[in-house]
């Protein structure tokens, strides 16, 4: 069965939307609709800009990634742009499978053109004429409204050989993840459209030296792509007075657990977890609030005046991530939760490295004896879950393996989970 439309929560003030204005006031289905209310505006720019001059604007921008690691963009396409290596690729991750998020769904639903054109922009600037959209398998509205304007664009020249009679040739291919949560790691995800198994590669290289079929490659996540759109139409300028000095710009957070509105929110860079969650309206009492997913990290009520900045929460000893916000009132059995994230990362363990693959499975079971003792804590046990999960976060390959422990230390630590 399909699952019922994702939902971007209607939120007062709607005119400063930047990213989702678009999204449950088009027609997803309609090219037209979509030039109608602006769309195609930023590539007529990128094409007069030229290839170095858009990539200067996203610099100057300060855009950094949005699938939760931060990384500067323009800094990822002038390292690729400028490999003698080609051809070039331009991969956008589309598998989001950390738990509670489900932004890009939002974006490529309601708004699919816009992810067209802003991979077709960043394939221009980078030196790409291929692009890959890896998509989510559980997602099938947004692969059939992703498939309808990637073949629409093309009927009408804004893919394919010549495109807005500019003498750039750029296409995309669509391919469907499998439901393996680490696909959605880069270099998992190229060895998946390469026709490998989904494992991590080691990094260094980086995928702009070495990425798909071992060749530069900018792989960026859909709402980073979007946010281009906007730096274009905007100029760099005026977008990086959204937001704050270090995180610019809208993000797009995703509100779920203990709150009357579940859903997406976009706000900028700068408000506090507490002005998010008002919008959301809180249920019961408030027990945490889990920042950044499953490897993400806690909260308590009284905290909520963190600012929702890469920089803030790191400051504040958590993680953004690709912005989760789940919400989790006192009637939830945290142990329970602990052990289901645990589970998680048990399942989704690659199991390419021992640190991951046995670590995920020892801490599992010293979370499930506590749970046993229903919710108690043997000291040996928190001793334990400490020594593996330092072992997973220095030694695992990749990230999954990195920040499996990062709830769980949180939970000790920050909420004392088990006293
Ligand atoms: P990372 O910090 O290793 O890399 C981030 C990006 O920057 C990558 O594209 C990497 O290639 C690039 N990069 C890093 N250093 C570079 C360099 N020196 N030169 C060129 N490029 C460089 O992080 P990661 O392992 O790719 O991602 C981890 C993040 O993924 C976590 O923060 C987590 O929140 C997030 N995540 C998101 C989802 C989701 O569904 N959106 C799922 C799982 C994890
Ligand atoms: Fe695989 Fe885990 Fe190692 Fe990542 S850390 S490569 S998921 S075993």
């Amino acid at each position: 069965a399909e699952p019922p439309a994702a939902m971007a929560v209607p939120q007062a003030g709607a005119p400063s939307l930047i990213l989702l204005r678009r999204v449950g006031v088009v027609d997803p289905a309609s090219l037209d609709d979509y030039r109608a209310h602006g769309g195609y505006t930023a590539l007529r720019h990128a094409f007069a800009l030229g290839p170095a001059g858009v990539i200067r604007e996203v610099t100057d921008s300060g855009l950094v990634g949005r699938g939760g690691a931060a990384f500067p963009t323009g800094r990822k396409w002038q390292a690729t742009a400028s490999q003698p290596d080609h051809p070039h690729y331009l991969v956008c991750n589309a598998d989001e499978s950390e738990p509670g998020t489900f932004k890009d769904r939002v974006v490529m639903e309601g708004d699919p053109y816009a992810l067209v054109e802003a991979m077709t922009i960043a394939a221009y600037a980078t030196g790409a004429h291929q692009g890959y959209l890896y998509l989510r398998g559980e997602y099938p509205r947004a692969l059939r409204r992703m498939e309808h304007a990637i073949s629409q664009a093309r009927a009408r020249g804004l893919l394919g050989d010549d495109i807005l009679g500019q003498g750039y040739a750029f296409d995309i291919e669509i391919r469907r993840g499998a439901g393996a949560y680490i696909c959605g790691e880069e270099t998992a995800l190229f060895n998946s459209i390469e026709g490998y198994r989904g494992e991590p590669r080691s990094k260094p290289p980086f995928p702009v030296e070495k990425g798909l079929f071992g060749k530069p490659t900018v792989e960026n996540n859909v709402e980073t792509l979007v946010n281009v759109l906007p730096i274009l139409t905007l100029g760099a300028p005026a977008y990086a007075t959204i937001g704050t000095g270090r995180s610019t710009g809208p993000k797009l957070f995703c509100v779920s657990g203990s709150v009357d509105r579940p859903g997406i929110y976009e706000l900028p860079f700068g408000a506090t977890l507490g002005e998010l969650l008002e919008l959301a309206g809180v249920r019961g009492r408030l027990r945490a609030v889990l920042l950044g997913g499953a490897a993400g990290g806690f909260v308590r009520p009284d905290e909520l005046d963190i600012p929702l900045t890469f920089e803030g929460t790191r400051e504040a000893g958590t993680t953004l991530g690709s912005g989760v916000v789940m919400a989790f009132d006192d009637t939830v059995p945290l142990p329970r939760l602990l052990l289901r994230i645990a589970e998680f990362f048990r399942d989704e363990s690659c199991g390419q490295c021992v640190p991951c693959r046995v670590g995920t499975v020892r801490q599992e079971e010293a979370l499930h004896r506590i749970v046993e003792r229903t919710g108690a804590a043997a000291a040996e046990d928190i001793t334990l879950l400490r020594e593996v999960g330092r072992a997973m976060r220095d030694a695992s390959i990749c990230g999954l393996g990195q920040t499996a422990w990062n709830a769980v230390e949180s939970a000790i630590d920050r909420l004392g989970a088990y006293e």
